[in-house]
């Protein structure tokens, strides 16, 4: 009989808790917001920036509630700029696939 083999490590599906709807997901459909080391706020659209990151729905409800919670720079431990929510909800905008074509 060999050796006990460690027991095969259960590696959990990445799964990323909206920080507005606590909805629990995979990150496709959220946004990753990170702070930096350097204690700025930016939105991580790569999903690749070292950080502290929280994750929102790219809906304009969540983004919305967020701003209105609080929640994002609770979660980030720092103040969460207009510039980046408003990025959120540029993004947040596309991300839901409505279109408006209203003659650009
Ligand atoms: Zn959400």
């Amino acid at each position: 009989m060999p050796k006990q083999a460690q027991p095969p490590r259960v590696r959990r599906q990445p799964q990323r808790t909206c920080v507005a709807c606590r909805d629990v997901e995979g990150k496709r459909t959220l946004v990753r917001v990170v702070r930096t080391p350097d204690g700025t706020v930016e939105l991580d659209v790569t999903g690749k920036k070292s950080g502290r990151g929280a994750y929102v729905h790219a809906s304009v409800e969540c983004v919305q509630k967020v701003v209105k919670t609080g929640g994002l720079s609770r979660a980030l431990n720092v103040p969460v700029g207009a510039e980046v929510t408003d990025q959120l909800l540029a993004r947040a905008a596309e991300g839901t696939g409505q279109q408006e074509n209203s003659g650009a």
